[in-house]
């Protein structure tokens, strides 16, 4: 095969290796292949994009910066524990009422967040 009907080949189709994708118009990849990459190089960011999607879809508001997210899933080991199981972290909100603010994340267990949806607690509210 020539240079020529190689080009040709490739021609919309993704860059990587055994990838039978098809790129987009501005990138080399396809998709699911950018989104593997981007998991790869900027983890942090990649979870931080899927979070605020996540929160925007149920209607909760973010308003962290990533530097103020990075910081977070840190100091909370958040990005180690993640997960499906019972004892996986998830981002909780403080208050209930408030959006997702440096000041009103935290990271608790999966259990203990459910537990806390079936039997509000309000004794430490102090109003
Ligand atoms: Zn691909």
């Amino acid at each position: 095969m020539n240079t020529k009907a190689r080009q040709k080949l490739s021609r919309g189709k993704c860059s990587t290796k055994y990838c039978r994708g098809k790129r987009v118009h501005h990138s080399t990849k396809c998709p699911k292949c950018r989104h593997r990459r981007r998991k790869e190089t900027d983890f942090v960011g990649y979870v931080f994009d899927y979070f605020k999607q996540n929160a925007k879809r149920r209607g909760k508001c973010v308003d962290l910066t990533k530097a103020e997210f990075t910081k977070f899933v840190t100091d909370s080991e958040y990005l180690k524990f993640k997960g499906k199981t019972k004892f996986s972290l998830s981002i909780d909100r403080i208050r209930n009422e408030d959006g997702y603010t440096v000041n009103n994340i935290r990271a608790i267990t999966l259990s203990e967040n459910s537990s806390k949806r079936n039997n509000v607690d309000y004794s430490d509210v102090p109003f």
